[in-house]
């Protein structure tokens, strides 16, 4: 059995919807079905979860909302129109009404169920088409399955464990299940979405959970590539990655899946294939556990800012029993996780994403580390971008880190600080903000050209 989502770009309007159908009827494994919200026809267009966000955020702000529930209505209606199931209309139309009349008795919970009717009616909307053209299908409702979801403090949504058992009752279904993305149900009953994006989240769910011989993430790109496509033209395709390789690379700014997505695919060991719903014929990306080739000495290249050092020096550190430790609860105690921490023998780094550091933290934490822990000297570095060059093939390859670092010497770019992880997979490169593009394209010339 394989799970198939298809992303928003691929649900846009009706032509759209009928490629999925087709894809999803050319192969009979393809048993479940996993949709997002129509997403933009054109690159000035509005997808229909940002014309939802807009709805709730009028009717929480005291507003009728009526402009905005027609820019929804207006999305269901024409497609509708074209795939021929005006009777579909008439129900999502009614499901949508009936859920934005409720009451407002807390805005958060009124945004997620408002926000979830997108993936909701492409869904209904999917099964009818695919029922009125003569095949078997079923809209399964999260609810019913049994998607449960915690939002745990801090905002961040986990999926609780007893899901997955319950979801592997699909696999009983003689129909095709489509199945909604993005949302699931609190134990009480109440609708909770993933963050943006969170589809892919939903997909990798289901594929676990029936232990899917595939996950298949079917998008707007052929493949993954070796660098972001708007930085360099024609990047070299990648056929094959692990997903350590992928996590790496999500890290620094690589967005392919959603960041979380991955994990339950990985537990199970599933692998993902990215495909191209415009051009089904590529056979895409394949993310697994254990590659069966290398194209490539690097596997990908990435590079994202917005990351800060904060620097301290104190002689004999090295000799200082929990000097470390004590850095990290002062940081604890603000709340900041710790992205990286390259260090020397009396002098220590600790990499923090800058929005976090916010400068009240600064402050506090520089004087507490003056204080307590009685350093030479303590500053902070803004402004960095972290840049990366991961694949496995490196670990056993010499010269690898030294070819970049003279790559990125050689085109006169400083770099603040380097690290390279235990398992030799990516070496991590920190340079100024302004350098970031231009640092990943001369990585990409040196190790692909
Ligand atoms: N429709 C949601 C979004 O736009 C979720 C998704 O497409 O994955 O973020």
């Amino acid at each position: 059995m394989k799970v198939t989502k298809f992303g928003g770009s691929s649900l846009a309007d009706a032509t759209q919807i009928k490629k999925v159908c087709d894809i999803l009827l050319s192969d009979e494994e393809r048993r479940v079905i996993v949709v997002s919200a129509p997403g933009k026809r054109f690159s000035s267009d509005i997808k229909v979860t940002d014309l939802l966000i807009a709805l709730a955020n009028a009717k929480i702000s005291g507003q009728s909302g009526e402009k905005e529930l027609e820019a929804v209505f207006d999305r269901f209606a024409s497609i509708c129109a074209e795939l021929d199931i005006p009777e579909c209309m008439e129900s999502i139309k009614a499901n949508i009404t009936e859920s934005v009349s409720k009451p407002i008795t807390d805005a958060g919970r009124y945004m997620d169920a408002t926000k979830a009717l997108g993936e909701d009616s492409c869904a209904r909307l999917v099964a009818t088409y695919l029922n009125k053209t003569g095949h078997k299908a079923t809209y399964c409702n999260p609810k019913v399955a049994g998607l449960y979801l915690e939002t745990e403090l801090g905002g961040h949504v986990k999926v609780l464990p007893e899901s997955y058992d319950n979801l592997s009752d699909l696999t009983n279904l003689r129909e095709i299940c489509v199945f909604p993305g993005f949302y699931g149900y609190s134990k009480d009953g109440e609708i909770i979405t993933f963050s943006r994006g969170g589809s892919d989240i939903t997909g990798a769910i289901l594929a676990a959970a029936v232990h899917a011989t595939v996950y298949e993430n079917w998008t707007d790109v052929d493949n993954v590539y070796a660098v972001n496509p708007n930085l360099v033209q024609n990047p070299f395709p990648v056929t094959e990655i692990t997903y350590d390789e992928m996590r790496e690379l999500a890290y620094a700014g690589f967005s392919v899946l959603h960041e979380e997505a991955l994990y339950p695919a990985f537990v199970r060991g599933i692998p993902v294939n990215i495909r191209n719903t415009n051009n089904p014929s590529s056979k895409g990306t394949m993310i697994v556990s254990k590659r069966t080739h290398y194209d490539s000495l690097v596997t990908g290249i990435a590079g994202e800012k917005g990351f800060c050092a904060l620097n301290m020096s104190k002689y004999l550190m090295n000799r200082e029993v929990g000097f470390v430790v004590k850095i990290l609860s002062i940081l604890a105690d603000e709340g900041l996780s710790i992205e990286h921490m390259p260090s020397g023998i009396d002098s220590v780094s600790i990499i923090l994403r800058s929005a976090d550091f916010t400068p009240e933290k600064e402050r506090r934490v520089i004087e507490r580390i003056s204080l307590e822990l009685n350093v030479d000297s303590v500053s902070v570095n803004r402004d960095l971008a972290i840049v990366m060059i991961v694949g496995e093939a490196m670990a056993n390859t010499v010269g690898t880190t030294a070819r970049a670092a003279t790559a990125l010497s050689k085109a006169g770019i400083n770099l603040e600080l380097i690290n390279q992880g235990a398992s030799e997979i990516s070496v991590m490169f920190g340079v100024r903000e302004e350098y970031c593009a231009y640092a990943v394209r001369t990585l990409y010339k040196e190790f692909f050209s």
